[in-house]
């Protein structure tokens, strides 16, 4: 691991046995499957793909809400499989996750101030006085007035619901914030303003994000890296410029097709995917993208392609070339 990197993923999997009634086998349903990436310090790492495709379940290992079925998760280089619980739990304060419905993740009972104080209550042995400071001093951080600190959160709009999710989870100093579909709910205008909020709080606090989107004109706003993920499996991995400008795997080309550009005189043709995403219970054979992949060849239904290099990025495609 390099001085920059806070977390560092190998081959990470995440597996279900799903029951189908008493008198059959249950089956297994691999949500995420040997994902390897790493989290650097004051940098984003987006995950991209469509619903389904095992961004969640990666987002619910990286906060240590459950354990990988295989694979191994090194935060500060420490194995989390080996360590302590002391240790592990001393972790959970460190990765913070923002949700896609900020109002989901609210008591609708609890003022503001108190929601944000509660983290403090429950993990140090800060005052009140010291609680009530921090809070206030945190509002101000993520652009709310003082006055907020008594109201409820039905009194506020989506965007200021978002930024007060953003601010109670930065209340223990985490190095690294899972961002979940954090501005999907939100009016176009309003996403800008809570993206450049991130951007000025991981510039301030040095957070490593890993953001989850399905929105890849989002993730163009925020990215460093980027991950393609498809039925649990990264397809391609590399640096925002290197996926948007020479993307390398069919399935990246697609989505990318269908995304605006800002830029009129480049052209693009929109590649539509035949078919719906398959079910990770029953996935295709080979290569899994092969039902849909407009550059399918005969190897591609029989043989599961490897990650390679090919130009700037990693893929894992029979066919992709430099
Ligand atoms: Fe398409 Fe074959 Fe590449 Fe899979 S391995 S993405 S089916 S060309």
């Amino acid at each position: 691991m390099t001085a920059a990197a806070v977390l560092e993923a190998t081959n990470l999997a995440r597996h279900y046995q799903v029951s189908r009634g008493a008198f059959r086998e249950p089956v297994t349903l691999k949500a995420l499957n040997g994902a390897s990436f790493v989290l650097q310090r004051g940098k984003t790492l987006a995950v991209v793909g469509e619903s389904g495709c095992g961004k969640s379940t990666l987002a619910r290992l990286v906060t240590l809400i459950e354990p990988p079925t295989s694979g191994e998760l090194r935060i500060e280089g420490i194995d989390l499989a080996t360590t302590d619980s002391a240790t592990r739990r001393s972790w959970r304060t460190k990765v913070q996750i923002v949700f896609q419905d900020p109002y989901g993740s609210l008591n609708p009972r609890q003022k503001i101030g108190h929601a944000l104080e509660e983290p403090l209550l429950v993990n140090t042995g800060k005052s009140r006085d010291e609680r009530r400071r921090a809070a206030q001093e945190m509002l101000a951080l993520v652009g709310l007035r003082p006055e907020h600190y008594d109201r409820y959160p039905h009194m506020f709009s989506g965007g200021q619901r978002q930024r007060i999710a953003v601010a109670r989870a930065l209340m223990l100093n985490p190095e690294i914030l899972v961002l979940d579909e954090p501005v999907s709910a939100l009016d176009v205008s309003i996403q800008a303003q809570i993206l450049n909020l991130l951007v000025d709080l991981q510039e301030r606090f040095n957070l490593a994000y890993l953001f989850i989107s399905h929105d890849l004109s989002v993730v163009h706003h925020i990215a460093d890296e980027i991950m393609v993920m498809y039925l649990g499996v990264p397809v391609e991995s590399g640096s925002r410029d290197a996926i948007f400008n020479n993307p390398k795997h069919p399935y990246t080309q697609a989505l990318l097709s269908a995304t605006p550009v800002a830029d009129p005189f480049r052209e693009k043709k929109r590649i539509v995917l035949r078919g719906e995403l398959p079910s990770p219970i029953n996935p295709p054979s080979g290569c899994t993208f092969h039902p849909r992949c407009p550059v399918a060849i005969d190897i591609c239904p029989q043989v599961v392609p490897e990650h390679r290099r090919v130009g700037g990025s990693i893929v894992t495609c029979h066919v992709a070339k430099e």
